[in-house]
């Protein structure tokens, strides 16, 4: 956990989650795409800002909610993350 974006690293974060927090409110979180497209995904979990997402944290562990879909040229991922594990989403047809 850090208190801003310049606690976290430049670099690559394989596999580390981070959350922003500030004045005890968790703002952000903030790691790199599951499927190591090298796309750095941040978010948002302030409601002043939309759209913001829901996270659990209980044991250490990080849900967000809904799914983050990511839409970039190199990274067009779409997951649940769920308890630091990302699981694959589908759109409904
Ligand atoms: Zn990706």
């Amino acid at each position: 956990m850090v208190s801003s974006t310049n606690g976290i690293p430049k670099e690559s974060l394989g596999k580390d989650i981070y959350i922003v927090s500030r004045d005890g409110k968790s703002r952000w979180v903030i790691f790199d795409c599951p499927k190591g497209h090298g796309k750095r995904i941040e978010v948002n979990l302030m409601r002043s800002i939309k759209p913001y997402w829901d996270m659990d944290f209980c044991d250490g562990k990080i849900s967000l909610y809904p799914s983050v879909a990511v839409a970039d040229d190199k990274c067009d991922c779409h997951f649940w993350l769920k308890k630091n594990k990302a699981e694959e989403a589908f759109f409904e047809a």
